[in-house]
């Protein structure tokens, strides 16, 4: 089977759309998507982008933005910009698309893989964001691959199997990387509408359970209409600014 993995879309319709022109350009032909949380929040287009998931065969985790809407989670652990977007997002999702979210569990675990929207240890809050917290996470998975999100920085972290030391690896555009057996991985594959690693192009992991390889690839999409539609919308500037940093 092959996967499209993809995670933190945060309701950025032009760079989903992008993601899976891209996914189709290169004829990738995934046979499932995998969206690891955060389809909402930020951007100007949350009910725009669960309805292009729903249309793609799927399976879909909760992340802490889509907690926050439904009200799971206190808004006031967001800072002031994502706080707002946040409300502004719960006054403008369908209703259906609520309860879409709220049957959401920020967890799954599929043969070999776990899926998570934060860590193994929290699935919904906590970032994978250095090696000493991957290697905390990988004493909790019983499954040799972990794909999280949360961070929106695509990396992979790598568990030595004699020393349990464990290395953080940037992976390469568009070159696939092996997954050896006798090692464990969490593989984080960016984020599609908010990338955070000084690239503004949108990220995404094809995951091939075949062959054990994972691609990393970036598609760059049309940021100013994207920024054009969150000023309309009356969202915080600053959320519209940082999009065309990758910050
Ligand atoms: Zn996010």
């Amino acid at each position: 089977m092959r996967y499209l993995v993809l995670s933190d879309i945060h309701a950025n319709l032009t760079a989903f759309h992008a993601v899976l022109e891209d996914a189709n350009a290169r004829a990738l032909q995934p046979d499932e998507m995998w969206c690891l949380g955060d389809i909402v929040g930020y951007g100007p287009d949350p009910n725009e982008c669960i309805e292009l998931l729903l249309k793609t065969p799927h399976l879909c985790l909760a992340g802490n933005h889509d907690w926050a809407i439904l009200g799971k989670l206190d808004v006031d652990t967001f800072n002031d910009s994502a706080m707002a977007a946040i409300l502004w997002t719960r006054e403008q999702l369908k209703p259906e698309y609520l309860r879409f979210l709220d049957e959401k569990s920020g967890r799954s675990e599929q043969t070999n893989v776990l899926l998570v929207h934060g860590s193994p240890r929290h699935e919904i809050w906590e970032y994978v964001s250095d090696s000493d917290i991957a290697a905390d996470n990988f004493k909790l998975m019983s499954q040799p691959i972990c794909l999280v999100g949360h961070t929106h920085i695509p990396m992979i972290y790598v568990e030595d199997p004699r020393t349990r030391a464990v290395r953080a690896v940037h992976p390469e555009h568009d070159v696939p990387l092996t997954l050896k057996r006798t090692h464990r991985y969490i593989i984080n594959p960016g984020s599609v509408g908010q990338p955070r690693d000084g690239d503004p192009r949108a990220a995404y992991g094809i995951f091939d359970t075949d062959t054990a390889q994972w691609t990393e690839y970036r598609v760059p999409y049309d940021v100013r209409e994207t920024q054009n539609r969150m000023r309309s919308a009356g969202l915080p500037p600053k959320l519209a600014l940082r999009l065309e940093f990758g910050r």
